[in-house]
């Protein structure tokens, strides 16, 4: 049958387990070899150990856990030929032509290129007598489907990436136990969240919490932010509410580019309004613990259709992401949807927000 390794690369998020297990299971289904590739392009540039065959039973009691159980790493030696001849040499020996990158874009687009990279490094390692002519012949395309595993929701091209739904989860029991303490007294506090670029979970946590303010970089807002949220602010006390609730984006900036920090965003309301306030950086928390549901059956789902994916494959076709499409686990080209994403961080960093929202959407 076929080989297919998965392998999980880059930052890790609350989900990627279900979706390795479910690559496993419907692999095994359907009759193929399955191999984990542990610690991302690193294992499979290492090979040995890094490299191991799965069964059905391996892959149990997997779901809950955050993380990801394979490892997850970077890897500077897939970035140059010589590490990917040996990565591809660690594939062809276990007759693996398959693979399943669950990662960001970096991962994504290391994995394009190693596919793009394949006949050239069948052909090195013929010339340095590490695999036979028959080997070329028989390995000479491999197939590579793609799942986005990341916290940010920041990937062109997928209505959820795999850890979002969880991360959001996380914030949301931090500023609700954060609320019932502040509670007690009148307070003020300033919530961190994670996103980079991408002010996704910013915006939905600050919703779904009723926060008072947000600060998310798609949005910058003029240099004299400040007059306006001291405004807000003290109307909210006026009127009784003890307690305020400001989010900022660890990407936040005012509409000349400059950082909009808690720390100066804390500063502002001291010294002007003179309310006691404190700053919690919600940081890596927002990564760990269990998957929420959607994240379990986001993962099964993309896990299984990247399985089809590969079924179908036949040597030209170009690598896709699985991606979400509505309630819809569909098929999408792996290359535009990473340039599409790059752009869109290019347009963040050219301060064209309006252009970058506009082309986040799905297709
Ligand atoms: P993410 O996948 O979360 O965006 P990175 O950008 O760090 O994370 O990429 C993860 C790994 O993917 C890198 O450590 C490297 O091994 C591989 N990779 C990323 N970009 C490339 C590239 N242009 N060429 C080859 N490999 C790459």
């Amino acid at each position: 049958g076929k080989g297919i390794a998965v392998f999980t690369s880059g930052g890790d998020s609350q989900g990627m387990n279900a979706a390795v297990r479910a690559v496993v299971r419907m692999g095994l289904y359907i009759g193929a070899r399955v191999f984990f590739i542990k610690e991302g392009y690193q294992g499979m540039v290492d090979g040995g150990d890094n490299i191991v065959e799965a069964s059905w039973s391996s892959v149990s009691g997997i779901i809950h856990k955050g993380g990801t159980v394979i490892g997850s790493a970077r890897c500077k030696d897939f970035r140059d030929r010589e590490g990917r001849m040996k990565a591809a040499r660690n594939l062809i020996k276990r007759g693996i032509t398959n693979l399943v990158v669950i990662g960001g874009d970096g991962s994504l687009t290391g994995a394009n290129l190693f596919k793009q990279d394949w006949p050239a490094l069948l052909a090195l390692l013929i010339k340095r007598d590490q695999i036979t002519e028959e080997e070329r012949q028989k390995y000479n395309f491999i197939n590579i489907v793609g799942m986005v595993g990341s916290i940010d929701n920041d990937f062109c091209g997928t209505d959820m990436t795999i850890g979002t739904d969880s991360a959001l989860h996380r914030i949301i029991e931090a500023v609700d136990a954060i609320s019932s303490t502040a509670y007690s007294h009148q307070r003020c506090f300033i919530l961190e969240v994670m996103g980079r670029h991408c002010g996704y979970l910013s915006l939905s946590a600050g919703i779904a919490c009723e926060a008072d303010y947000m600060f998310i970089p798609e949005f910058p807002p003029d240099h004299n932010w400040d007059e306006h949220l001291c405004e807000k602010l003290e109307s909210e006390r006026s009127m009784g509410q003890r307690l305020n609730i400001i989010i900022v984006a660890e990407g936040a900036i005012d509409r000349d580019g400059e950082a909009i920090t808690a720390e100066l965003v804390k500063k502002v309301i001291v010294d002007q309004l003179g309310f006691d306030t404190r700053i919690t950086v919600l940081g890596h928390v927002q990564r760990g613990g269990s998957p929420s549901a959607f994240d379990r059956l986001l993962g099964c789902r993309m896990g299984a259709e990247a399985v089809l994916a590969l079924m179908e494959a036949t040597p030209e076709t170009e690598p896709c992401v699985i991606s979400l499409d509505g309630n819809q686990a569909v098929r999408v080209p792996l290359m535009g949807c990473v340039l599409k994403t790059q752009a869109v961080a290019q347009a963040m960093k050219d301060r064209s927000w309006d252009q970058a929202v506009q082309m986040r959407g799905r297709s």
